[in-house]
């Protein structure tokens, strides 16, 4: 239905301030002809700055960008290639359709340079099985509608690069996962290269073939979604997945001493400050351990809820080593229901998959 050229996307050394703020600091971003990349970062970590700047909405300051070798915009230069010749599609937040324009009129508004013919828009529609929305109005639809014709309008001039700022963050919760998965299907199906900006994890996750997370505009790791999951090379991407426990110290004999027992840091050198961080999911408890507890410590129960899918549990440890600057409790998310008495004594460990840690000299 779709079927855009499918063209490389290259931004190489890109910085960026707005006064005095540096937004973006330094960063190169490679998305491939065909590529699903997720630019993901909290809030103010400079990604819209990023997909504007490849848009052709903000001027380049420094660095430079790139669509199929072609450079469309160079700090220093004055020149760049504006928005509407970069052959970039773009979806708002926010969907910025035009309230006195038809659904059909939206999204025959991205129609120009007779990219397609006539009848384009009525088979788009139906492919999507919206035909009978042509003619409403957009404060006539729903959320999810609203969200498919903002993603119809930024394919229908057939980009060569779709770029798409937090695409569902106007949704409800129950309404996202449907939306996302129906998203994923039609730019699958278009094959269009796509940056998309988004702040949720999940949302990275599900759609992107590689994440790049920013943190206060720089680039912390460019990596798969399993990567980033199982080896998230800062502490700020452990810390985007969930509620983390956190262990500071200096290494002794590999190993960081934490309320969890002694923790291998097999490449931080003696001596050394480092910091450890344990995923709540990642927290094992038992009540009778297999080899009678090696490996775990005794902690004793101070809340146990069940939260639905999972139960919560606040334990504090009886015995080993607890270091100053470590929190006297571990926080535990375990699968199920699981709500051993307060007060009373299990066991708990840390597993190593979960289990991260960082050198802090
Ligand atoms: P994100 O999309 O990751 O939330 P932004 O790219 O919007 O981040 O913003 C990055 C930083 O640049 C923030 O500190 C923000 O306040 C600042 N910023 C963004 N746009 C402007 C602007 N037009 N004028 C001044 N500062 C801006
Ligand atoms: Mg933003």
């Amino acid at each position: 239905m779709f079927r855009p050229p499918m063209r490389r996307l290259e931004l190489t050394n890109v910085s960026h301030c707005f006064g005095e703020t540096l937004a973006v600091d330094d960063v190169t971003i490679g998305v491939a002809p065909g590529e699903f990349v997720c630019l993901l970062g909290p809030s103010g970590s400079g990604k819209t700055t990023l997909l504007r700047l490849a848009a052709g909405l903000e001027t380049l300051q420094a660095g430079r960008i790139a669509i199929d070798g072609r450079t469309v915009a160079a700090g220093g230069h004055a020149r760049q290639i504006p928005p509407e010749r970069r052959g970039v599609g773009l979806m708002f937040q926010d969907y910025a359709l035009f309230p006195h324009l038809t659904v059909a009129q939206n999204i025959g508004f991205g129609l120009h340079n007779g990219t397609r013919d006539g009848g384009w828009i009525g088979r788009a529609l139906a492919d999507m099985r919206l035909a009978h929305l042509g003619e409403r109005y957009p404060h006539t639809l729903s959320g999810g509608q609203q969200q498919r014709i903002a993603l119809l309008r930024a394919l229908a001039p057939a980009p060569a690069i779709l770029l798409l700022d937090e695409p569902f963050s106007g949704l409800d919760e129950h309404l996202r996962q449907r939306v996302r998965q129906e998203t994923r299907e039609i730019i699958a199906e278009s094959g269009v290269t796509t940056l998309m900006v988004t702040h949720n994890p999940e949302a990275a996750m599900f759609l992107a073939d590689r994440i790049v997370v920013l943190d206060d505009g720089r680039v912390a790791q460019d990596a798969t979604p399993v990567e980033i999951y199982t080896a998230p090379a800062d502490p700020l991407i452990v810390r985007m997945f969930g509620p983390a426990n956190e262990f500071g110290g200096v290494v002794r004999d590999g190993v960081l001493a934490t309320a969890l027992g002694p923790i291998p840091t097999s490449e931080i050198g003696n001596g050394k400050r480092a910091l450890c961080l344990v995923r709540a999911d990642g927290i094992e408890v038992s009540v009778a351990p297999p080899g009678g507890g090696a490996g775990f410590v005794r902690v004793r129960v101070e809340t146990a809820r069940v939260l639905g899918a999972t139960s919560y549990l606040l334990l504090e440890p009886t015995e080993g080593t607890i270091s100053e600057r470590s929190p006297s409790t571990i926080e535990a998310r375990l699968p199920g229901i699981h709500v051993p008495p307060t007060g009373s004594e299990v066991w708990a460990r840390a597993r190593g998959e979960q289990t991260f840690v960082f050198a802090l000299d």
